[in-house]
């Protein structure tokens, strides 16, 4: 499927349109059935020019979902968390332009509405590969060329259901030339899908949310999150019953940092995976601009005008999962 001008606008809620696709499929259903009596074989049942596209105008649309759309609450994957919101680590690899976009982004995420999230920022060596670290959120800038997106985020999930790591990674081939607004805007989106939150709108032009999972042409109007986003999050995570102040992995006790999520001989062998992921299939992914990852291995799970959302399943219960934020400089 090519690229389409898609407008969530029209109908924003996954539940109502498995329920129209649900009702367009019994339609079809009942078709069959009626015309049952004057057929010899199945096969005499469907027309030869039959097209899903006849009962359901866009009708790729409605079964290649966004799995940031798609899911509610109760279904996007997340990571571990005890049920009083989420305490997650972000380890800072830009290079020190970046620091004011990263910082201002961490803490207003960890400033929201209801108090999901209590973060810790930690500071690693600049990365612009940002391998993936089992149990933390990564990100990372760089020049990654003329890719098309100018955001990115990888997310590993385990079972279907656990986020187990993060990377965000800023296009500075798209983005250096941008202005503050655009840079806080990438950097607040892809942090939040990191968390594993939706596109609360994939309009690229219509009214802005005020919150940045929201596509837009006016970034400057979206660079924050927002309550929509706090309300979400609520739902997958709980409320935290303490205080709100985003600390430095120096300044927090041991007992509030992340804990290792298996023992020390498993964190190897996700590294061995990583590893594996980092150095042959993320390059690819990354690297696609003629819309055919798939003869790359991935599965194509959405695509959009201005973003599109890649799998690739590694084994062991893990998937990688890849969302790519276009920029609308290289659509113009
Ligand atoms: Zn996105």
């Amino acid at each position: 499927m090519g690229a389409s001008n898609y407008n969530g606008g029209g109908l924003r809620c996954g539940f109502c349109r498995c329920l129209i696709g649900f009702l367009a499929l019994t339609g079809i259903g009942i078709f069959l059935a009626v015309h049952l009596t004057d057929a010899n074989t199945p096969a005499d049942l469907i027309p030869n020019n039959f097209k899903p596209s006849d009962f359901i105008p866009n009708w790729e649309e409605f079964f290649h979902e966004d799995p940031f759309n798609a899911t509610g609450p109760d279904d996007a994957p997340r990571w571990r968390n005890s049920g009083n919101g989420l305490n997650l680590e972000i380890v800072n690899a830009l290079d020190e332009r970046w620091n004011v976009y990263f910082d201002r982004a961490v803490q207003e995420w960890d400033a929201g509405n209801p108090d999901v999230l209590d973060l810790t920022t930690s500071a690693s060596s600049v990365d612009s590969s940002c391998q993936a670290v089992e149990g933390v959120m990564k990100v990372c800038n760089g020049n990654y060329g003329d890719t098309r997106w100018k955001g990115i985020n990888e997310v590993i999930i385990e079972n279907g259901v656990r986020i187990i790591s993060s990377t965000a990674k800023m296009n500075e081939f798209y983005l250096s030339g941008g202005n503050d607004a655009q840079k806080q805007y990438t950097m607040c989106h892809e942090i939040g899908h990191g968390f594993g939150l939706p596109h609360t709108d994939e309009n690229f032009n219509n009214a802005n949310t005020g919150e940045c999972m929201d596509y837009t042409s006016q970034p400057e109007a979206n660079m924050q999150p927002g309550e929509a986003n706090f309300l979400f999050l609520q739902e997958m995570y709980g409320t935290q019953t303490g205080g709100n102040t985003v600390a430095s992995a120096s300044e927090v006790p041991t007992d509030r940092r992340i804990p290792a999520l298996r023992g020390s001989a498993t964190i190897s062998w996700f590294e061995d995976v990583v590893l594996s992921v980092w150095d042959d299939l993320i390059p690819k992914i990354e690297g696609r601009v003629d819309e055919r990852e798939h003869e790359d291995g991935w599965q194509l799970v959405h695509r959009s005008l201005h973003g599109s959302a890649h799998e690739m399943y590694l084994g062991k219960g893990l998937v990688v999962r890849v969302h790519k934020l276009f920029s609308s400089e290289r659509l113009e």
